[in-house]
């Protein structure tokens, strides 16, 4: 049974009546999109194509290969240079941030065009967009791009399904993580009756693994080192040589040490060119790892935030492992201060 639609709000009609009005569109995602970013860009091309609309896809970085059973047949267009088609409409998808657009900043800002955000982050400036379809509660931005199509009366055919599953799946941990709630479920369900078939996707995303994964897998967990009675791991990651297998998904790392009983949070700091490092935060229960990204230039959500800071690793993981220790210490119950 299909759910009946939430009230939208008055920058979400704004948002619906640009996508009706609008005709030629550009889809932005993030630096380095995972499955949600992919998912949704390739969904709401979909939709609006299907409303006639003229569409590109144009990313900061190549989306990973493993999302190529989405994007091969939908307008991704091959960057050359960072020149933006024209356009009367950008669409920022899984983002609401243009710095974290890498490179196309500067084109995005420059160009005439309406700004919309389609984005389920946390967001705590002033809005600059001229309209938005934003639910911080949602658990994917493929979830909004469902809803869009629905307010925007356009039936899902089977890639759009697909596309919409996948952003829901990769963001919510196959539905482990916390953000799965009765709308992410419903949803999946609905897909599920529409033709998607969950395990095939399950083999595409996660079981294509090259014979490098596992080693590259072990190489990171063994670095890792436990802080503040076990509350607390946090792994690195040097740069690697030139041909060594980088490990395109943090995940797999990230969910195998939260699965630790006594660990709260979880920091993975990798060395990137240019003398900068990118955190993956991830928390397990009340610790929110969106409020240390943000000390540290970055940003969102609560169990699930990532930032790029500026200085060697080794400085770098100090300055995180301190915050966070910091931030655990000032939240444990005062009865249990100063024990273990
Ligand atoms: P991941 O650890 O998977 O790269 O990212 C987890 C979450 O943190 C994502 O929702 C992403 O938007 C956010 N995030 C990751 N890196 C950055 C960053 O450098 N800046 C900001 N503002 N957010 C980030
Ligand atoms: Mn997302």
């Amino acid at each position: 049974m299909t759910r009946p639609l939430s009230p939208v709000t008055e920058a979400q009609r704004r948002a619906l009546d640009i996508f009706r009005n609008g005709r030629r569109f550009v889809l932005v995602g993030h630096v380095r999109p995972d499955g949600d970013c992919i998912g949704s860009q390739v969904a709401l091309a979909r939709v609006l194509a299907a409303l006639g609309k003229d569409v590109v896809v144009v990313n900061p970085d190549a989306p990973p290969p493993v999302y190529a059973f989405l994007y091969e047949d939908a307008p991704f267009a091959r960057r050359q240079g960072i020149t933006l088609p024209p356009h009367d409409v950008c669409v920022l998808l899984d983002i609401n941030e243009i710095a974290r657009c890498g490179d196309l900043d500067g084109p995005i800002r420059e160009a005439p065009a309406a700004k919309v955000v389609v984005d389920h982050h946390p967001f705590l400036g002033e809005p600059w967009w001229d309209a938005a379809f934003t639910d911080r509660g949602a658990a994917a931005t493929g979830l909004l791009v469902h809803r869009i199509s629905r307010h925007l009366g356009v039936r899902l055919d089977l890639p759009t399904a697909e596309a919409i599953f996948t952003a829901l799946v990769t963001d919510t941990g196959w539905f482990r993580y916390s953000n799965t709630d009765a709308e992410a479920m419903a949803l999946a369900s609905e897909l599920v009756e529409s033709g998607v078939v969950p395990n095939d996707l399950y083999m595409r995303i996660y079981q294509q693994q090259s014979p490098e994964h596992p080693r590259a897998v072990a190489s990171v967990v063994q670095r890792l080192e436990y802080f503040c009675g076990n509350r607390l791991v946090v792994v690195d990651q040097p740069l690697l040589p030139p041909g060594e297998h980088v490990l395109e998904d943090n995940d797999p790392v990230l969910d195998l040490l939260r699965s630790v009983g006594d660990v709260e949070a979880v920091l993975y700091v990798r060395e990137m060119e240019g003398g900068r490092c990118k955190l993956s935060a991830r928390s397990k229960a009340t610790f929110d790892v969106g409020v240390l990204a943000r000390r540290f230039g970055g940003g969102g959500h609560a169990k699930a935030a990532g930032a790029t800071i500026e200085g060697p690793l080794a400085e770098v993981k100090a300055r995180l492992t301190r915050a966070a220790t910091e931030l655990l210490i000032e939240r444990r119950p005062a009865r249990r201060a100063g024990s273990a």
